[in-house]
């Protein structure tokens, strides 16, 4: 997938993404693959992942094609829609490293939506 060599091809969604592990997927194209979480944290929960191997954020605006990074950002909005999430509003989280709690090293944006989501982060 990359020449990234911090990057853990048997991470769960490279998995995923290789068919190896199933997922309730929503939407794919060339760049982009969506699928429900599966603890869902809110009535509707997606995962948006690009198919390129990338750890996180950082490394995806650091060394995403801007093909890549262009199809990412449209597939988000066009999934927003797809899951009706755009009428009422959704809440867009990437988690980023250690301090975010990232638990799964490839990156991926959560759609959150389904219902008011309270603010923005647990106050703790
Ligand atoms: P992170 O903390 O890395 O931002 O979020 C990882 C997300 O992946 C979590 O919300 C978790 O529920 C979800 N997740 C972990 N393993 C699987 C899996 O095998 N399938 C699906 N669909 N989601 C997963």
């Amino acid at each position: 997938m990359s020449n990234n060599m911090s990057y853990d091809p048997n991470n769960i969604f490279a998995k995923i993404l290789r068919g190896d592990i199933p997922c309730k997927k929503i939407f794919e194209n060339d760049h982009v693959l969506a699928f429900h979480d599966i603890h869902p944290q809110a009535p509707i929960h997606a995962l948006v992942i690009p198919k390129g191997a990338f750890v996180d954020y950082a490394d995806f605006a650091a060394n995403a094609s801007d093909v890549q990074s262009a199809a990412f950002t449209k597939a988000i909005g066009e999934i927003a829609k797809l899951l009706g999430a755009h009428e009422q509003g959704y809440r867009l989280i990437s988690n980023c490293g250690v301090n975010a709690h990232q638990e799964v090293p490839h990156y991926h944006v959560h759609i959150l939506a389904g219902r008011a989501l309270g603010p923005m982060l647990s106050g703790k």
